[in-house]
Order: structure tokens, then C-alpha cells, then sequence
């Protein structure tokens, strides 16, 4: 019961983290496109980030290291395989 518990407890605040960097309430920096308030998840010491489960698009034309926000990355080509 207790792993269940802290099993719960864990997806509760996975739950209210991601609600909050979609709602832009949860921000580690401005998108270098747009100038909007993004959140980067390897920028808030996590070793993944929401950009890792999307499609990959070509950024090549962006500074390096540098994360952009869902809207402008959506909007970037698909890179090429
Ligand atoms: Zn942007």
C-alpha cells in the first residue's frame, strides 16, 4: 500500500508539473524565437525535456543549446532523416 500511495503521490505531481510548463506557469527562460516565456526541462536540471517526445525538427538555424517554445518549434521544418 505504501508504494502504491507514493506511487500516486508521484504521478499527482508529474501531473500538476506538466499542466504548468503547458500553461507557461512554469518557465526557465524566453523562446529565442518569439520572446515568450518557455520551459526548457534539461534547463531545470532534469535530464529530459517535452522537446524529446516530439518529432525532430531542423533547428540548425538556431544558437546552439538554446530552446524554443512549443509553438515556434512546431512551426520549424521536420528534419530530414
Ligand atoms: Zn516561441
Amino acid at each position: 500500500m505504501k508504494e502504491i500511495s507514493e506511487w500516486r503521490l508521484m504521478n499527482d505531481e508529474a501531473h500538476t508539473q506538466t499542466i504548468a510548463q503547458i500553461q507557461g506557469t512554469k518557465t526557465t527562460h524566453d523562446c529565442i524565437l518569439c520572446g515568450q516565456p518557455a520551459y526548457c526541462g534539461v534547463e531545470d536540471g532534469k535530464q529530459e525535456c517535452w522537446c524529446f517526445e516530439l518529432a525532430k525538427r531542423d533547428t540548425s538555424g538556431l544558437p546552439k543549446g538554446q530552446c524554443v517554445c512549443r509553438a515556434c518549434l512546431s512551426g520549424l521544418p521536420l528534419l530530414q532523416a
